[in-house]
């Protein structure tokens, strides 16, 4: 049983090769199965992390009560190779002298195998040409074959750590989105790209760039900007500041595509690069969320300190604090314009007239009640008779 872990560009390849293998192995009745297990992500000597699959390889070469176990060989600087291809736990044998047990043939014997008896439990070290006889019948041919496939795994292994191509790296979205709050605190967001006529320019200095400068720290073309990206500092409170932005994009009621999209981005520990542009628009939703939190707030809060005033039929009189005209419409009289006042106690009052206008500071109203009345959860008292002149 041996786990091998393929590059993710590799994946296709390896199924082609597996299922070569395992055709092959049938042919010749050697039992063999294989898994893939986990994704795993690792940072390579190149800097960048990238993504593993683990696959789960399990053969046995036997026949009989004789089976395959590893494969001894004599290293050119004279050491020991002990090329296990069991779970067995061969250490004892780490200083053994190559030999044959069978023949005791050893003049320039550079290689053997360990062969393990299934009921006795004894292990032999055996010359290939021996294999067959001393354990009637198991087809050393087999053992070299299961070995060479099994060092196209180690082959296609080595590959993925060596070769891939850039569209493969991975990020640690955690840390993208802290050098994006890092990016927006400083610089005015800029898309990642713009249209013109029918194309779809990117943007060179959008934010998304500037946020993978900063990350990967490749040299940016214009030296100016790296110059000032290098003065960055990621510190933890921007960590913090990130957690923060993903407990929101994860817990907040709202099914737009924007949305949908940052929570499956955020809800990975790692993002490919085209994840970068979400993620380095993530902190600007979130101010704008925040702020929008705050003025609905505010306007809850103004809504509550609105109580309705005087009695119906009482003359009031007040200095204006605010007008707005809120509403016109036709009837059969003419046109009605809609006012709407605060006093100093936020209190909102409401006058419909034929005249339109506008009222600012230094005014004193004087009107009459007419209703009490209740909009949008919004105590109003409705005047009519209304008169506005200065203080
Ligand atoms: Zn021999």
């Amino acid at each position: 049983m041996n786990t091998y872990k393929i590059h993710e560009m590799y994946i296709d390849k390896l199924d082609k090769k597996m299922l070569t293998i395992k055709n092959k192995c049938e042919k010749y009745g050697i039992d063999f199965s294989y898994e893939k297990l986990n994704e795993v992500f690792e940072r390579l000597e190149d800097g960048y992390i990238h993504r593993f699959i683990e696959v789960l390889v399990n053969g046995r070469v036997h026949h009989e009560n004789w089976e395959f176990l590893a494969k001894l060989e004599r290293m050119p600087n004279d050491e020991l190779y002990i090329k296990n291809h069991s779970d067995e736990d061969l250490n004892e044998f780490k200083n053994v002298n190559i030999i044959c047990e069978h023949c005791n043939i050893n003049r320039f014997r550079n290689n053997s195998f360990l062969m393990r008896n299934t009921e006795t439990m004894e292990i032999k070290q055996l010359g290939k040409s021996c294999v067959k006889e001393y354990t009637d019948g198991l087809n050393a041919d087999n053992i070299a074959r299961y070995i060479s496939y099994m060092e196209e795994l180690e082959e296609l292994e080595k590959l993925s750590r060596s070769s891939f191509s850039s569209t493969t790296y991975w990020y640690k979205t955690k840390e993208i989105l802290a050098v994006a709050i890092a990016i927006t605190n400083i610089f005015p967001y800029v898309k990642t790209s713009r249209l013109e006529g029918y194309h779809t320019i990117e943007n060179e200095d959008s934010t998304k760039n500037y946020v993978l400068d900063l990350y990967c720290h490749i040299n940016s073309k214009s030296t100016l900007r790296f110059k000032e990206l290098k003065k960055i500092k990621i510190h933890d409170s921007l960590q913090t500041e990130a957690n923060e932005i993903i407990d929101w994009a994860l817990s907040v009621d709202d099914d737009s595509s924007f949305i949908t999209n940052l929570k499956n981005v955020l809800n990975n520990e790692y993002c490919l690069i085209h994840d970068v542009g979400i993620i380095a628009y993530a902190p600007i939703a979130y101010k704008n969320y925040e702020e929008r939190k705050r003025q609905e707030e505010l306007l809850k809060l103004n809504k509550k300190k609105s109580q309705h005033v005087g009695e119906l039929k009482e003359k009031l009189s007040f200095s204006i604090k605010s007008h707005e005209m809120v509403a016109s419409y036709e009837t059969q009289w003419g046109w009605t314009y809609v006012h709407k006042f605060t006093d100093n106690n936020d209190n909102v009052f409401i006058w419909k007239t034929g005249t339109s206008g506008q009222y600012d500071e230094d005014l004193i109203l004087n009107g009459t009640v007419k209703e009490h009345s209740e909009y949008n959860d919004e105590k109003q008292t409705i005047l009519t008779r209304c008169k506005i002149m200065k203080v």
